[in-house]
């Protein structure tokens, strides 16, 4: 700025007050955009209990275990084996027969993706959002409803808080009795478009009827962590909640792809792309396998790396800790390789077989 430095006394003082006024409006103007990124959560129910900032227990429905800790996120069943995608609220209304009267509330204003009005899956009747104003643009998902709002269609917008459809217990291949009737929320990414052919390449055996919002497809955060972050103003937007997830693999692969996930989430590039094609990726996965972390390679950078073949660069401790819910690397002959959970991850990103 070798203007500034010319400005002295009288007419260059002038100069200097409408230069930092005009610098001070754009400010104010930054601080403005900023104030309304800031990211504003609304409760997926009715209940007042986490907004009162009551213990987590008195939310959280269990999953017949009678302990509230298996309706939180993670590996919090069958011992840790079982990985809980998303958190179980219980309802706070019931009627004379005992269903749930709760409404199910959007979190923030989005667009309607998905509409199981039939029970399929484990998710029973459920609807998924998807928040393109938010970054990035998660998705957000409800789950075992009784009914769907008449109307709610894929394609609809939907403000923060309108009413999705009413909390149930609904699900496919297994049963939630009444009594346990919850809404399961999920909030995250989507990890490919082309979900579809994978799936067929896998031959499970029975059909895809979620299309890409089937849950092998999604990964969520931890939404107790994201509201817990939020009201504590640890956290004012969704990219400094991805930014402060942990490192537990780091990992590099050589291919001139650019998975459709980085696309969709650009801000999760820690810088932009090259003008030309990637040589490759460096990945960092946080303990659930999110990559939450993208950044592209040079030809130089992948010097050494098999095309297609992911080598893990660095593992954390939390990573054997963690094991027994997902597991993401596991050492054989004293090298680190790919586990069961990163896998199809990683398939599914690049399209590997
Ligand atoms: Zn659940």
């Amino acid at each position: 700025m070798n203007g500034t430095r010319r400005v002295r006394g009288g007419h260059g003082a002038a100069k200097l007050r409408r230069l930092l006024g005009f610098g001070l409006g754009l400010a104010g103007l930054w601080a403005k955009a900023a104030a309304q990124e800031r990211l504003e959560l609304v409760w997926p129910t009715p209940s007042r209990t986490w907004a009162e900032g009551k213990p987590a227990a008195e939310w959280l429905q269990h999953a017949g275990s009678g302990d509230p800790q298996s309706g939180a996120f993670g590996g919090v069943r069958s011992g840790g084996t079982q990985f809980h995608e998303g958190i179980d609220i219980r309802p706070v209304g019931r009627d004379r027969k005992g269903a749930p009267t709760d409404p199910v509330f959007a979190v923030l204003p989005g667009v309607v993706r998905h509409v199981a009005g039939a029970p399929s899956g484990g998710y029973g009747r459920y609807v998924v959002l998807e928040h393109p104003g938010a970054t990035p643009a998660v998705y957000s998902l409800y789950a075992h409803l009784a009914s769907i709002a008449p109307g709610l269609r894929p394609g609809r917008t939907v403000a923060a808080g309108a009413t999705l459809g009413i909390m149930g217990h609904s699900a496919g291949g297994y049963r939630i009795p009444p009594d346990r009737a919850h809404l399961h929320f999920e909030i995250g990414v989507m990890v490919s478009r082309d979900f579809q052919s994978w799936y067929e390449r896998k031959k499970f055996g029975s059909r895809n009827e979620q299309g890409v919002w089937n849950g092998m497809n999604l990964l969520g955060l931890d939404p107790q962590a994201l509201f817990d972050d939020w009201r504590a103003r640890r956290i004012t937007t969704l990219q400094e909640a991805f930014a402060r997830q942990e490192t537990v693999v780091r990992l590099r692969i050589a291919t001139v792809r650019t998975p459709d996930f980085v696309t969709r989430y650009p801000s999760l590039l820690t810088k932009p792309l090259p003008l030309g094609p990637v040589a490759g990726w460096e990945i960092r996965f946080n303990w659930t396998g999110l990559p939450f972390a993208w950044t592209p390679l040079t030809g130089l950078e992948t010097i050494g790396l098999a095309a297609g073949v992911p080598r893990i660069a660095e593992v954390n401790a939390e990573v054997e800790r963690r094991q027994r819910s997902k597991s993401l690397a596991v050492q054989r002959g004293g090298m680190w390789t790919v586990g069961r959970d990163l896998e199809p991850v990683l398939q599914l990103l690049f399209g590997l077989r």
